[in-house]
């Protein structure tokens, strides 16, 4: 059996595997190192790689990925899994999207993979975490989240040929309803579209919100259903349970906030909106309704600003596009 190898995280056979992985140096010399987790069955097999917090403060992703573990004996997988819970550690210690030692780029690591080996802080480490997947994964799932409590939606790379076929298999496992099938030349430089452009089908899930903003059910729900994507890939043996049809859009459409205010929004994920209808209410400072937000587009509201708060130009509402039944 080869070992397979991340970081101190050293799996020469089945169990469960503990380790971190260094990912960069903060300027005091001490080493930015990540926690990854090996489990391993007896049997060969597909590799599930899965990470979260790649933007610091989503930390629904973390207890994601700790509550699927809790679920996962070595004995019955087949293959392995290989999750690393906090990608982008400096910003999760921050509470933070980016990292607080990024220098001169945003940052949005998000959209540093692969990674450079001599680039700004972010793409160092995701740097350092691609080569490990890329040298592993047979499959990638990705958490993230937006804003409110409520958010569930999900994406695969919808690349082409196998990865764009498991990719959909993926995503119909994990059955969040609304799903963006992302095509080739859209979030470049995510590790899904990264990762799929090497041939390894990809999947994001978006639960919850930032910050504390996520339920305990909404982290159990998703321990359930990515049991469920295990299956579908083989890693985990049984039957897949049906969660029913996806809606998926042709592309989705951001929306930043024209001005900025107190702020209280009436809409809410999942729900179905026409261009212009009214996405939430200002308020000036002494309490007086002091305008409206309207949508800029028809579809699927996949998320928005919770307020009660909007700074100008932050994202209001981001809504999926031509849902179509499948
Ligand atoms: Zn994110």
């Amino acid at each position: 059996m080869q070992t397979i190898e991340v970081g101190s995280a050293k799996a020469d056979g089945p169990g469960r595997f503990e380790g971190t992985l260094k990912v960069g140096v903060m300027p005091d010399g001490a080493p930015v190192e990540i926690p990854v987790i090996i489990i391993r069955g007896k049997e060969p097999g597909p590799v599930l790689w899965m990470h979260a917090c790649v933007h610091g403060d989503e930390y629904c992703g973390t207890f994601n990925i700790h509550a699927f573990l809790r679920t996962l004996d070595p004995d019955e997988v087949h293959g392995a899994v290989i999750a690393l819970p906090i990608l982008n550690l400096t910003a999760f210690r921050a509470y933070q999207r980016m990292s607080p030692f990024e220098g001169f780029n945003n940052g949005d690591m998000n959209r540093c993979f692969p990674g450079r080996a001599n680039g700004g802080f972010t793409e160092q480490a995701a740097f350092a975490v691609y080569s490990a997947l890329k040298t592993y994964a047979t499959h990638l799932v990705d958490f993230h989240t937006a804003f409110t409590p409520n958010t569930r939606w999900a994406l695969y790379a919808d690349a082409g040929g196998e990865v764009s076929k498991v990719g959909r298999r993926m995503a119909k496992a994990f059955g969040y309803e609304n799903t963006l099938p992302t095509p080739a030349g859209t979030l470049v430089g995510s590790a899904m579209m990264t990762v799929a452009a090497e041939g390894i089908p990809a999947y994001i899930a978006e639960a919850g919100g930032t910050g504390t903003s996520f339920t305990p059910e909404t982290v159990k729900d998703v321990a359930e259903r990515l049991r469920n994507l295990a299956r579908a890939i083989g890693v985990l043996k049984g039957e897949v349970t049906d969660y029913g049809p996806l809606t998926l859009f042709s592309n989705f459409h951001w929306a930043n906030a024209p001005r900025g205010g107190i702020f209280k929004p009436s809409v809410s994920c999942g729900q179905t909106i026409a261009e212009g209808d009214v996405v939430g209410t200002y308020f000036d400072n002494f309490g007086d309704e002091d305008g409206v937000a309207l949508s800029p587009a028809s579809g699927v509201v996949l998320a928005h600003h919770p307020g009660p708060i909007i700074p100008q130009g932050d994202v209001l509402i981001h809504i999926g596009l031509n849902p179509q039944r499948a």
